[in-house]
This record gives C-alpha cells, structure tokens and sequence, in this order.
C-alpha cells in the first residue's frame, strides 16, 4: 500500500528513483529482504548518513531511528569513540589473514562478560555463527537431529530456516526452495515456549538429538520472551539426553544487559552465537562455549570451519570500541528508553481505542495488534494478531520522521543516543499513527 498522501508525507522522489535503478542491478533491489518494505508497501528510504539517533535519507528527510541497522547500534550511529578506533584501525592496514591482538582483546572481551563462554572463535555473520555451532553440535555428539522453535531466526542456515522468524516470516515462507529435503530432514521444529513439546520430542528422537537451538529471548517474531522455566527447562531436558543447548545471542547478546539475555535470566547454555552489537555495525560475528566443545574445532581438533577475512581488524576495533562503550550507564538508558517508548505506544494506541500488546523482551520490544489481554508467547500467536494494523501505523509514523521496522514480525530497538528531542518526535508522530492503525481495514473486509 501507498503512504497516504496527507501533507506530512516527505519528498521521496531520490529514493523513488533509486529504488528503481536498484532493482535493475540487485534482486528487489535490496541486499537483504526484509530492507524492501515488501510488508508495509512504498518505497525503501536510501540513507545517505546516520548520527546519534538521526538517519538521513537521500531526499533530505531525517527520521529517528528505532531499528539501529537491526541491533547492532546501541551507542547511537557514528559514536566518535567507534569511528576514530575504526579510523585508527583502517590506516594500519584492512586484513592481514593473521593472527593480531585485538582479536584477543575481543574475545576476551565476550569471555568476561559471559560466564558459561570459556573460547571465541570469530566469524563474519550472525548466519556463519549459528551454522558453525550446529555442525560443531554435531561433531562433538556425533548425532545428526537439531530442534528449533517456530518464529525463531537463525540466519539464514538451510537447516535452520523452516519456520523461520525475521524476512521469512513477513514474507510468509514455510521454509525456501533450495532447502533440500536432506538438510531440513534432520530439523525438528517445535512450538516456541512449549517444554511438554520439547520433552515429547526428545522422548521419541532423544539419543539422536545433537542440539536445540534456540533464541535466547525471541526477537525476530516480534518481542516474545521466555516464559518463566522455559530456558531453564531446555537446559535440564538437554543435559538430561546427553545433547547441546546452544543459546543465539546474535540479537539479545550485549544489548539487553552487558551480558546479554544471560545476564537477565542466567541459564547456561554449552554454546553462545553473537553477532550485531558486537561488532558495532560491521561484519563480524562470533561464537563460542565451554572450552571442551570448543576445542573439537580445527585445528585443534577435526570440525572443520575457517574464513579469509574472519577477526577482520577494521571490524575487531568497531566491536571492542562499540563494547567498551557500553557502559553499565548506557544499559541504564536502554532499558529507560524502551519504557519510554513502549510507553508512548501503548499510551498512543490506549487513546485511539486499538487493542494492542507492548511486549518487550528485555530492552527489546514490539507492538502486537490484538485484543487478547494475555501474552502472547508463540509464533501461532504472532500470526494470530491483527498485523494489517501494522502498515498504516508504520507509514504514518515513517511520514512523521519516525523509523520504525519496515514489518510486525520484527522487534523495534533503541539507542542510548534517545534525547528528549527524539521522543518529542516519537510522541508527535504516535497520535496519527495510532489513528491509522485504528482505521486499518482487515484483508478481504474492504469498504
Ligand atoms: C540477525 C540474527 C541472526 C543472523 O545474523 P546475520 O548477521 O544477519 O547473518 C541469527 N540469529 C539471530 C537471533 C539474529 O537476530
């Protein structure tokens, strides 16, 4: 659908224009799906620069940013501190495809921070992260089965994709072609914060299960966290059956405490993913566990997984400088900034008489459309909700400054860089964004 054509809506007539141009050179147009806007309709914006919490697109138009590029900018965009350690970095030399120090430091970094992580091993993306854990999983136990749960995203690993959250929800894949039956054969997908489910498949597949994989809080169906018991009985069934517990912090890792999601909930996992906030905006992932697991790895031992340009220095210095940033102060004022804005909403939506969820997980959180007044703590419950709401309420907001994620399935995230300006903005925009999604009208019921 269009943005509506009321006199707020900003120039877009650059991003128009290259939206066109880059769906002649890349598929869509974009590197990355859900970047298409393909939930919410209208035009991707191109951003030219980012400071604090501002983005700027190429018409001019500035917004303020409540996705920080999916995670990864907890200390607001361009922090002096992040670029002069990148800058000083980037003079030294890009890649040396050796061993340097500040891998060292980074790893050490993650190691102090998260108990239960005893080795590091680093890795480009949050994807290669998940799909080295699980095929060290599997090495380490010798078995084949991995369970996943429903709306959680792992990257996009061919066994991990089915039923995926993130891009492959809001385009509604059940999974994708080019999934071949043998990798997906040995995925068992379970309903998300179901242990009766979890124990009745390890009750039938138990000594065949090398792991489960799961989002240490979801994030990427919306904001659904852990119900009370679930990690810790994930924990107890895993090492009761003699498999794997590995935790994906790619998202919740070193944003939603200095610990991650472990640092709220405590639960360790044998093995860690981490990605986004880490690295601080540049590719670099991670991940990393108890020191017997991890030593299977080449070369000290025969799981084979390597990269050129993995502990890439540039990307190194952008993740320790990101790290040593983040501050017990700055956690502080995530977490203050998510009440804050989940606040705003909740209070814009209560106004206008939409029934609405403000869920949050940790400092994470997302808006769900409905009028059920319990949690909701499932994928089936995600797409339960009135997600049509959801484009109308995204544009309205988008034509007011405000950027939000361009789909429902997705969680939204702050930045310690919120000012009272920001919210001002945020607070500005709220009423009429609220008002559209009051006026949204349900697929097949058009007027
Ligand atoms: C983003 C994400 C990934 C994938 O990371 P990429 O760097 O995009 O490959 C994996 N797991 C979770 C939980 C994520 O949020």
């Amino acid at each position: 659908m269009a943005p509506s054509a009321d006199q707020t809506a900003p120039n877009t007539e650059r991003s128009d224009e290259l939206f066109q141009r880059a769906a002649r050179a890349v598929p869509g147009g974009v590197n990355s799906p859900v970047r298409a806007f393909s939930a919410v309709g209208g035009t991707p914006r191109f951003i030219t620069e980012a400071a604090g919490w501002k983005l700027t697109d190429v018409d001019g138009n500035s917004y303020v940013d409540l996705v920080c590029s999916w995670g990864p900018m907890i200390l607001g965009h361009a922090h002096p501190a992040v670029v002069e350690a990148v800058r000083q970095a980037a003079t030294g030399g890009l890649s040396f495809g050796a061993p340097t120090v500040g891998e060292i430091e980074l790893a050490e970094e993650i190691i102090d921070r998260v108990d239960p992580v005893s080795r590091v091993r680093l890795v480009n993306s949050g994807t290669e992260a998940t799909m080295s854990a699980v095929r060290l999983a599997r090495g380490f136990t010798g078995r084949s089965k991995i369970v996943k749960f429903a709306g959680c995203y792992h990257g996009h690993v061919d066994a991990l994709l089915a039923d995926a959250g993130s891009g492959v929800a809001t385009l509604g894949l059940p999974t994708s072609p080019g999934v071949t039956g043998a990798a997906a054969h040995d995925t068992l997908v379970l309903p998300y914060n179901d242990l009766a489910a979890v124990e009745a498949a390890f009750a039938e597949h138990g000594a065949d299960i090398a792991a489960v994989i799961t989002e240490a809080a979801a994030g990427n169906m919306g904001a659904v966290a852990p119900v009370d018991g679930f990690n810790e009985g994930l924990r107890a069934i895993t090492a009761r059956h003699g498999s794997l517990l590995i935790m994906d912090e790619v998202m919740t890792g070193f944003r939603v405490s200095p610990a991650g999601y472990y640092g709220i909930d405590g639960v360790a996992a044998d093995l860690y993913t981490f990605g986004k906030v880490m690295s601080g905006g540049l590719p670099a992932a991670a991940f990393g566990g108890r020191t017997e697991i991890m030593d299977h790895l080449a070369p000290t031992g025969p799981v084979y997984q390597a990269g050129t340009l993995s502990g890439n220095p540039v990307a190194v210095a952008a993740g320790l400088a990101t790290l040593r940033n983040a501050t017990a102060e700055v956690y502080e004022t995530l977490d203050a900034n998510a009440d804050r804005l989940g606040g705003l909403i909740g209070d814009a939506l209560t106004e206008a008489g939409v029934g609405h969820r403000v869920q949050k997980a940790g400092n994470l959180l997302s808006v769900f459309f409905t009028d059920a007044t319990d949690p909701i703590v499932d994928f089936a419950g995600v797409k339960a909700t009135e997600s049509w709401r959801f484009a109308p309420f995204f544009h309205a907001l988008l034509d007011r400054g405000v950027y939000a994620p361009p789909s429902g399935f997705e969680s939204w995230f702050v930045s310690a860089a919120l000012d009272d300006e920001a919210f001002s903005i945020i607070a500005d925009a709220l009423p009429a964004a609220a008002a559209a999604a009051a006026s949204a009208v349900a697929p097949g019921e058009g007027s």
